[in-house]
């Protein structure tokens, strides 16, 4: 199915998938995704579990075959450049895209050091204007204020919300242009869960974010378009409002009607 520029159609897109295929040995987990995906809104990813969100989520950093050993062909262009271009250089890539796993991978050291790891590994930064940087990002995260008397704590002593929220604040600092978000919520207490996302909502106005969730409710909260996939392929994609309120395939229609 090609829903080719169903999306996106009247703004200037971000990333364009062409032909997508992924095998994980023979299994087909992405079956020729045509998408074109806007800069600066919030594009959600849904559908039921095992349907290849994360596949497609993952095909944008080149995790997919570099990773977890997927076989992969088809283009993405990131600013019409593909990333899937035989003399692309991988870690320039990774340094646009910033990824928020499901749950949070805070680094063995310091809050402060957490953070200021993304700015020195990408720029060389030292002193002050490296404070200045790491208060910038967790301000950013939403999470300067309740760290700020104990910056040279481990991080591992952070609530598990707070720690996603630093681990944003480090995703943040490699100064992407893209963030991506897997179920990025799903291991947070609600109020944590309403911390990102108002961090999100906030942030799209200087990237370009791509969520995957299975929480409806989150999804009508967030999103400006939506991706409906179904083994493996894109059946349905669309502005928030057509999709939510008038899909016009069976499935997603079915699915947001909680029949599934
Ligand atoms: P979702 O995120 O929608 O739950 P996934 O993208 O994780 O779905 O998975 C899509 C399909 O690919 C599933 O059938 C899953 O079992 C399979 N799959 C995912 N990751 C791997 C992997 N690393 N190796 C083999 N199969 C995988
Ligand atoms: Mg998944």
């Amino acid at each position: 199915m090609n829903n080719h520029l169903e999306i996106g159609k009247t703004l200037e897109s971000h990333i364009q998938i062409r032909n997508l295929n992924a095998f994980y040995d023979k299994q087909q987990a992405l079956k020729d995704i045509n998408l074109d995906i806007p800069r600066n809104k919030i594009t959600v990813i849904m559908g039921p579990s095992g349907c290849g969100k994360t596949t497609l989520l993952k095909s944008l950093n080149r995790f997919l075959e570099l990773g977890d050993g997927a076989q992969v062909s088809g283009e993405v262009l990131l600013d019409q450049e593909n990333i899937y271009a035989q003399d692309i250089d991988v870690t320039e890539v990774r340094k646009k895209i910033g990824l928020l796993a499901q749950r949070p991978f805070p680094l063995p050291m310091s809050i402060y050091d957490n953070v200021a790891f993304g700015l020195r590994i990408h720029r060389i930064r030292k002193g002050q204007d490296l404070d200045k940087a790491v208060q910038h990002y967790l301000e950013a995260a939403g999470l300067w204020n309740e760290v700020k008397d104990r910056l040279d704590q481990p991080a591992a002593k952070l609530s598990i919300g707070q720690q996603q929220r630093l681990c944003l604040a480090r995703g943040l600092a490699v100064e992407p242009e893209i963030l991506l978000g897997d179920e990025a919520t799903s291991a947070l207490d609600p109020i944590s869960a309403q911390h990102i996302e108002a961090r999100l909502i906030d942030l799209k106005q200087y990237y370009t974010v791509i969520l995957v969730t299975h929480i409806l409710r989150q999804a009508k909260r967030l999103a400006d378009y939506v991706i409906f996939m179904y083994l493996g392929e894109v059946v349905e994609a669309g502005t928030a409002s057509q999709v939510f309120e008038n899909p016009r395939q069976e499935r997603p229609r079915a699915y947001l009607e909680g029949k599934f």
